[in-house]
């Protein structure tokens, strides 16, 4: 399958990769990013054509499917194009930067009539969440009651300004439970506390989030965009006969005098590569078939509802205004 990527930034280049050397059935063929020496330097890597605007890649008849790993505010555009063309597309979360605007990809696809968008959240490919969703699945620890998440990074660029916690990271924590739960969240809170003088003045660091679901399961998420120490995502859920957690990930014990140093991840990658790759292999072999599995664009509004919900709070439990699910997305979005 001939795939296009419209941004060749960060985690572009790193998809690029994995479709080139570690995912099966696909090859890149064009590029696009506003960087245009970024763009030319992937293309060559690639043996990519470079484009000179995003909608050369979705219009390009040699591109079969595209993948979207430009910034979170372009995102929905471009996926109203791929939908357009009639391309399965796998856009990078989050799916828009305002419910309104995930809504109308969520609508144009409805319209459509089959699915073709696949958002990436890619916890549901990695064995720890996966893990913790069959053990949920078996009843292994009664019924859930509440949710502790964390999301730590060590650090953002000077990019990432104002609610960019809420809107960019906690959606990941959002899809997670979402998914593992298997219900909306209808609820949020975001609890202030001290800002971190580490942290870049213009973004409030961290942020605790509560989230209350529609069966009353409440969830507590952290979100820590600059915490220093290591890239730290927990997830553990309570229930009425036990808890299930994801295992610390280590990169290694380092046995030193006095002690035992347990090594972490520094960035996403180390944490979820493998993780991606299955996603990318999921899309791959869905798109080649002119589908889309998967996170939905369902999903994708859902988390930026629940996000949204969040930005405002301003320490106010928040209802999530969600529109009615349609029946393309019924089943198989929430498995
Ligand atoms: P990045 O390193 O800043 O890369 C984004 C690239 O897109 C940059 O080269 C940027 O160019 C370019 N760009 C800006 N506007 C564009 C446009 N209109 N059309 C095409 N390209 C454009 O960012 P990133 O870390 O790769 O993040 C990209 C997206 O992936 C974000 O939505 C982010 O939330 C998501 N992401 C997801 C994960 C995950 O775990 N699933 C991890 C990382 C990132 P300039 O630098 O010149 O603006």
């Amino acid at each position: 399958m001939n795939v296009g990527v419209i941004g060749t930034g960060a985690i572009g280049t790193d998809h690029i990769r994995r479709l080139t050397g570690r995912v099966a059935g696909a090859r890149v063929t064009a590029v696009f990013d506003v960087d245009t020496a970024r763009a030319a330097t992937v293309a060559a890597m690639a043996g990519a054509a470079s484009h000179r605007e995003a909608d050369d890649v979705i219009d390009d008849p040699a591109v079969e499917a595209v993948l979207v790993a430009s910034p979170g505010d372009t995102h929905a555009d471009l996926v109203l194009a791929c939908i357009a063309a009639g391309k399965p597309v796998l856009c990078e979360k989050p799916l828009a930067s305002t419910s309104d605007a995930a809504l109308k990809v969520v609508e144009a696809e409805v319209t459509y009539g089959r699915r073709l968008v696949q958002v990436g959240f890619m916890r549901r490919y990695d064995g720890g969440y996966l893990g913790v969703k069959t053990a949920l699945a078996a009843g292994r620890i009664g019924e859930p009651l509440l949710v502790h998440c964390v999301h730590r990074n060590v650090s953002v660029p000077p990019s990432f300004t104002g609610d960019m916690s809420l809107t960019d990271s906690l959606v990941h924590e959002v899809d997670a439970c979402r998914w593992l739960l298997d219900q909306e969240i209808v609820a949020a809170t975001v609890v202030d506390v001290p800002h971190s003088p580490l942290a870049l003045p213009q973004l409030r660091d961290p942020r605790l989030v509560l989230l209350e679901t529609e069966r009353g399961i409440v969830i507590d998420a952290e979100v820590f965009v600059n915490a220093r120490y290591g890239y730290d995502v927990r997830c553990e859920v309570v229930g009425t006969t036990g808890t299930v957690a994801l295992d610390a990930p280590s990169t290694g014990v380092v046995a030193l005098e006095g002690g035992r140093v347990q090594a972490l991840p520094m960035d996403w990658e180390a944490r979820f590569g493998q993780a991606y790759v299955d996603e990318l292999q999921a899309w791959v072999d869905a798109a080649s078939q002119g589908t889309a599995d998967g996170p939905s664009a369902w999903d994708g509004y859902a988390a930026t509802a629940v996000a949204e919900a969040a930005v405002a709070s301003r320490g106010a439990r928040t209802k999530v205004d969600l529109a009615e699910r349609p029946g393309l997305y019924s089943g198989e979005s929430l498995p």
